[in-house]
C-alpha cells in the first residue's frame, strides 16, 4: 500500500542468476480457489459460492482449516478499526456505513460440515474435517456466503466511482510452527499474509459496469448480466474493482504481458499507460521477469494513495496531484515484485515489501531522469521528513520509539507505522545501496527474488541476500535500522 498522510507526501550472490526461464514456472498443487460471484447493485451485495480445494502444504496432520474473514472488518462493532480517526473523512465522505460477511453454509464433499466464526473479532472461520488431513493431502470445503459491502473508499466497499471488490472472501490462513496465522486486521498497512493458490472464478454483473481483475479474463458474455469467467494461477490473493465509468487503454509489453489501464479521471492516460510500461521495464531489468500475463493499473475510490493486488493495483483518484498519481503508481506495481511474487508476512514485518518497494520506487526515478526526481534529493526529503517526525514524538512523548521490527499493531499510531516502515525502510536500502554500490544491489536484489519465488520471505533471508550479493555481512546495518538504533540526522 502507499501511504499519505498529513497531507504531506513522503517519497519515498553469490547465486548467479540464471535467465532460465524453467525457474519462473508456476508451482504447481497449489490450494484452488473456485467461485461463483453473483453482484447485486441494487443491495450492494455479493452472493458466492466458494468451492475451496485446500491442499494441507504443511508438515502437520491436520484435523481443522482456518480462513481469514477480512470482510467483517467492516461490520458494525468490529473491534479492529479499519482506517485511522484521521482518514474516516476520506473513507467515509457520506457518512459511517458498515458491510460485513454472512456465511450461509459450509460443506465438505457435499456433506453438511461443523464450522465456527472465532477469533478476536469474529475474524476466523474455523472449518472441522471429517477426517484428519495429512501433508501434501486435499480436501473440498465449499463455503456459501454473503457479503455486504459498506460505502466506504477501500478495499472493500463502494463508493462514487467504483466498487473495490478486495479481501471479501474466506482464504486460508497461513499455516506455521504447528498453528494458524490469525493476526486481526488493523488499520495500519496491509493487514494480510497469503500463500500463492490457483482460482478459477465467474462473477455476474449489470452490463453497464466494467470490470478489473487478477487473473486473466477467459470468457465474457450475456446480454442484460454479464458473466466474465476468470482463471488465475500461483497468485497470492484475488482483486478485482468494477466501474461504470472506466475507459480502457492497453498494450502488449515484449508480447508477452497485456497493461491495461482503468481510469476515468486522467487527461494524461497516454502517458500514464507509458509510465506503467517503463516501470514494468524497469523492474524486469533490474529484479526479474514478470510472470504473469496480465497487470491492471485501476484509478478508484481509495483512502490511501494505492493498493496492492497480484497483477492489478488500486491507485487513488484523491491524490493530490499528477505527479503524486505516478509516485504511486511506480510504488504499487514494484509491489508485483515484493509483496507478489515474493510473500513476507506483511503483518509482522511491514517494512520487507515496504521498505523494498519504496526504494525500488527511488531508484526508478533516479534512472528515469524525465520525471525530475534524483535519489539524492528524493532521500534528503526522506531524511528531513524522518528527523521531523522523530524530533515532534520526542517533544510529545518524551520519545520516539524508532524501531522497525515490530508488527502492525504494535506501533501506537499511523504515523509511527509509516515513517518507521516506508521513510525509514527506504533510508535503511539506500543506507545498504550506498555501502555495497549499484552493481552489487542489482545483483542482490535478483537472487532475493529467483530465490524467494511465489516463497515467503523472512527478514534473515532478506538480510542474507543482500549479504551474499554483495560479499559483506550486512547485518549489523540492517539490525541497527530495524532495532531503531541508528540514529538518522
Ligand atoms: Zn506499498
Amino acid at each position: 500500500m502507499k501511504k499519505i498522510a498529513f497531507a504531506l507526501i513522503f517519497v519515498f550472490g553469490l547465486f548467479a542468476f540464471s535467465g532460465c526461464s524453467d525457474a519462473f514456472e508456476f508451482k504447481q498443487d497449489l490450494t484452488n480457489y473456485a467461485m461463483e460471484i453473483e453482484y447485486n447493485d441494487e443491495d450492494k451485495t455479493l452472493s458466492v459460492r466458494q468451492t475451496t480445494d485446500y491442499v494441507n502444504s504443511s508438515d502437520n496432520t491436520l484435523d481443522v482449516v482456518k480462513f481469514h474473514l477480512y470482510a467483517n472488518a467492516f461490520r458494525e462493532g468490529a473491534k479492529a478499526k479499519v482506517v485511522s480517526v484521521q482518514n474516516e473523512e476520506i473513507a467515509y465522505p457520506n457518512g459511517k456505513s458498515f458491510g460485513n460477511i454472512e456465511i450461509n453454509s459450509v460443506s465438505l464433499s457435499e456433506k453438511e460440515a461443523q464450522y465456527s466464526i472465532e477469533g478476536e473479532d469474529e475474524n476466523i472461520i474455523c472449518v472441522t474435517l471429517a477426517e484428519s488431513l495429512y501433508p501434501n493431502e486435499s480436501v473440498i470445503i465449499t463455503f456459501s456466503y454473503t457479503v455486504t459491502l459498506a460505502n466506504i473508499n477501500h478495499r472493500l466497499g463502494y463508493g462514487e466511482n467504483a466498487i473495490n471488490l478486495c479481501n471479501f472472501y474466506p482464504i486460508a490462513c497461513m499455516y506455521e510452527d504447528g498453528d494458524f496465522v490469525c493476526d486481526l486486521y488493523n488499520s495500519n498497512g496491509d493487514p494480510f499474509y497469503s500463500d500463492v493458490a490457483d482460482y478459477n472464478v465467474e462473477i455476474s454483473y449489470p452490463n453497464s459496469f466494467v470490470l478489473a481483475s487478477t487473473g486473466n479474463i477467459v470468457s465474457q458474455q450475456g446480454d442484460d448480466i454479464t458473466t466474465t469467467n476468470i482463471t488465475a494461477q500461483c497468485v497470492r490473493d484475488f482483486g478485482m474493482v468494477l466501474s461504470q465509468k472506466f475507459e480502457q487503454k492497453s498494450k502488449v509489453y515484449d508480447q508477452r504481458i497485456t497493461l491495461n489501464y482503468y481510469y476515468y479521471d486522467d487527461e494524461n492516460s497516454d502517458q500514464t499507460l507509458n509510465l506503467i510500461e517503463q516501470a514494468m521495464q524497469f523492474f524486469e531489468t533490474n529484479i526479474g521477469k514478470y510472470p504473469y500475463s496480465q497487470v491492471s493499473v485501476v484509478e478508484t475510490n481509495f483512502v490511501h494513495g494505492g493498493m496492492e493486488y497480484p497483477n492489478i493495483v488500486l491507485i487513488s483518484d484523491q491524490v493530490a496531484d499528477y505527479e503524486t498519481y505516478t509516485l504511486c503508481i511506480v510504488h504499487e506495481l514494484c509491489h508485483q515484485w515484493w509483496y507478489s511474487v515474493v510473500g513476507n508476512n506483511q503483518f509482522d514485518y511491514g517494512w520487507i515489501d515496504e521498505g523494498l518497494t519504496e526504494f525500488c520506487t527511488v531508484y526508478f526515478f533516479e534512472k528515469n531522469p524525465e520525471y525530475n526526481r534524483t535519489m539524492k534529493d528524493m532521500i534528503a526529503s526522506a531524511t528531513q521528513s524522518y528527523v521531523t517526525f522523530a524530533r515532534v514524538y520526542e517533544s510529545v512523548q518524551g520519545e520516539a520509539d524508532t524501531s522497525m521490527n515490530r508488527a502492525l499493531d504494535q506501533f501506537s499510531t499511523e504515523p509511527e507505522y509509516v515513517y518507521n516502515t516506508y521513510v525509514k525502510g527506504t533510508l535503511m536500502f539506500s543506507s545498504i545501496y550506498d555501502i555495497i554500490g549499484e552493481k552489487a544491489f542489482v545483483k542482490a536484489l535478483k537472487c532475493y527474488y529467483e530465490h524467494n519465488l511465489y516463497g515467503i520471505a523472512t527478514p534473515t533471508i532478506v538480510i542474507q541476500c543482500f549479504s551474499n550479493g554483495s560479499g559483506r555481512n550486512l547485518r549489523p546495518i540492517f539490525e541497527s535500522y530495524l532495532e531503531g538504533k541508528v540514529v538518522i540526522k
